[in-house]
C-alpha cells in the first residue's frame, strides 16, 4: 500500500514543491491538507484529488486522529510552529516528516522527540540532501579515501533577503537569520561529508542593522567547527549574496560541489580541482523529495528508523545554539560530546 501524507502549510515549500512530488513517488501519496486559507485548500485538493473531508485548518487540525488515511503528517510552516504542529500531530496518534531547521531551539526539538517517543510514532527532518545523488556521490568519495585524509571543509551558503516583512526575518518566527534558514545545509554539509561531530565552534556575525530587513536576524554569520580528528571546517551564511558551495579538502584531493544543495542542477567534482567531473549514479527516488517522502513511507511500512531522525535536527539546533553563543560572546563554544 501507499503510505499517506497530509502536507501542513500551503507555501513555498509545501505548495510549491513538496505536493508536485508525489507523482514521482513510489510508496507515497498525498491525502489530506492542513491550510489556514480554505478557498486555496480547495483549489488545490482539486488539482490533486484530494477529498472534501480530508481538508483541516489550524483549528479542527486534531481531528486529523480520525482520518485513517493520513499516515504521515508533513510539516511544512515557518520554524516558529513546528514543535507545536509535530508534537500535536503525534498526539493524533500520526508519524511526522518536519521541515528544516526542526525548531527555534534544542529544547522544542527535544520535547518533539519526547512527544513522537511517546506516542510510539516517528519523526523524520526534511534534510533532502541526504536523498541527493551529487551529496550521496560526495559522502561516498570522502568516505571511501579517494581525497586521502581529511583536513579542511569550506561551506557558503546565501540568498538575497528581500521582503523585510516576511517570517524569516522576524525573530519570533524564524529563530534565527541565515544560519537558521540556509547555514544549516553548510552545517549539515560539515557533519555528512567529515562524518563527525564537532567539539567546539567558533563565530562572528557581521549584520547591518540599519537595513530593515536586518532588524531582529542576522545576516552574515561566519563559522568555524573544530572536528576530533582535526579537520577544521570553515563555513558562512547570509541573506545579502547569492552562494551555494561545498568543498572538502584532503591530502591527495578535492570534493567540489557547487550549486551543492540546490533544487536542481548541482554540479560535483573530485581529484585535484575542477579537471574531473563526476556524474553520480541515480539517488535513492527519481528525485531528492522523492526518495525523502518514500524513505520515510518506508520507514511506517517496515518499522525501521529515519536515516535523518528527530535526533539528527536536535544536534543541528544544539550546534547552531553554540555558533550564537559563540558569536554573541566572542569566544569558542566547547560542545557538549
Ligand atoms: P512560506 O512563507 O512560503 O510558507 C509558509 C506557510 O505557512 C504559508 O502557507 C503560510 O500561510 C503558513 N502560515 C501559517 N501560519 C503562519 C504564520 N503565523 N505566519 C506565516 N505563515 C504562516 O515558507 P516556506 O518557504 O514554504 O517555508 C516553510 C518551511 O519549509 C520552513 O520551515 C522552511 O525552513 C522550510 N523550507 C525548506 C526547504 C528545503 O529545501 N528543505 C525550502 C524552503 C523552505
Amino acid at each position: 500500500r501507499k503510505v499517506g501524507y497530509a502536507i501542513v502549510g500551503l507555501g513555498g515549500y509545501g505548495l510549491g514543491v513538496i505536493i508536485p512530488q508525489f507523482k514521482n513517488c513510489q510508496h507515497s501519496r498525498l491525502v489530506a491538507l492542513v491550510s489556514g486559507d480554505a478557498a486555496k485548500a480547495r483549489r488545490v485538493a482539486a488539482e490533486y484529488g484530494v477529498p472534501d473531508r480530508s481538508l483541516y485548518n489550524y483549528q479542527n487540525y486534531d481531528s486529523i486522529r480520525d482520518n485513517p488515511d493520513i499516515d504521515v503528517v508533513y510539516v511544512c510552516l515557518p520554524v516558529a510552529m513546528h514543535a507545536e504542529y509535530t508534537i500535536r500531530a503525534a498526539k493524533a496518534g500520526k508519524h511526522v516528516l518536519c521541515e528544516k531547521p526542526m525548531a527555534v531551539s534544542a529544547a522544542e526539538c527535544e520535547s518533539m522527540i519526547a512527544a513522537c517517543k511517546q506516542a510510539g510514532k516517528k519523526l523524520m527532518i526534511g534534510y533532502r540532501c541526504h536523498f541527493e545523488e551529487n551529496n550521496l556521490e560526495a559522502i561516498r568519495c570522502a568516505r571511501a579515501g579517494d581525497i586521502g585524509k581529511l583536513r579542511y571543509f569550506r561551506s557558503e551558503h546565501g540568498f538575497v533577503a528581500g521582503n523585510p516583512n516576511s517570517w524569516r526575518l522576524k525573530k519570533a518566527m524564524s529563530g534565527g537569520g541565515s544560519l537558521m534558514d540556509i547555514g544549516i545545509y553548510a552545517l549539515q554539509a560539515a557533519r555528512y561529508m567529515t562524518g563527525e561531530e564537532p567539539i567546539s565552534v567558533y563565530a562572528t556575525e557581521r549584520t547591518d542593522r540599519n537595513d530593515p530587513r536586518f532588524r531582529e536576524v542576522e545576516d552574515m554569520i561566519e563559522f568555524e567547527l573544530e572536528f576530533p580528528s582535526g579537520v577544521l571546517a570553515s563555513c558562512m551564511s547570509m541573506y545579502s549574496a547569492n552562494q551555494n558551495h561545498i568543498l572538502l579538502m584532503g591530502e591527495k584531493g578535492r570534493i567540489e560541489l557547487e550549486p551543492g544543495t540546490s533544487y536542481a542542477g548541482n554540479r560535483l567534482w573530485v581529484g585535484k580541482g575542477r579537471e574531473n567531473e563526476v556524474r553520480p549514479p541515480p539517488g535513492p527516488g527519481a528525485t531528492q523529495w522523492a526518495g525523502q517522502l518514500d524513505h520515510m513511507a518506508q520507514c511506517v511500512l517496515t518499522g525501521r528508523e529515519p536515516i535523518v531522525p528527530g535526533e539528527e535536527g536536535l544536534r543541528d539546533l544544539r550546534i547552531i545554539e553554540a555558533i550564537y553563543q559563540s558569536a554573541r560572546e566572542r569566544r569558542r563554544v566547547v560542545l557538549r560530546t
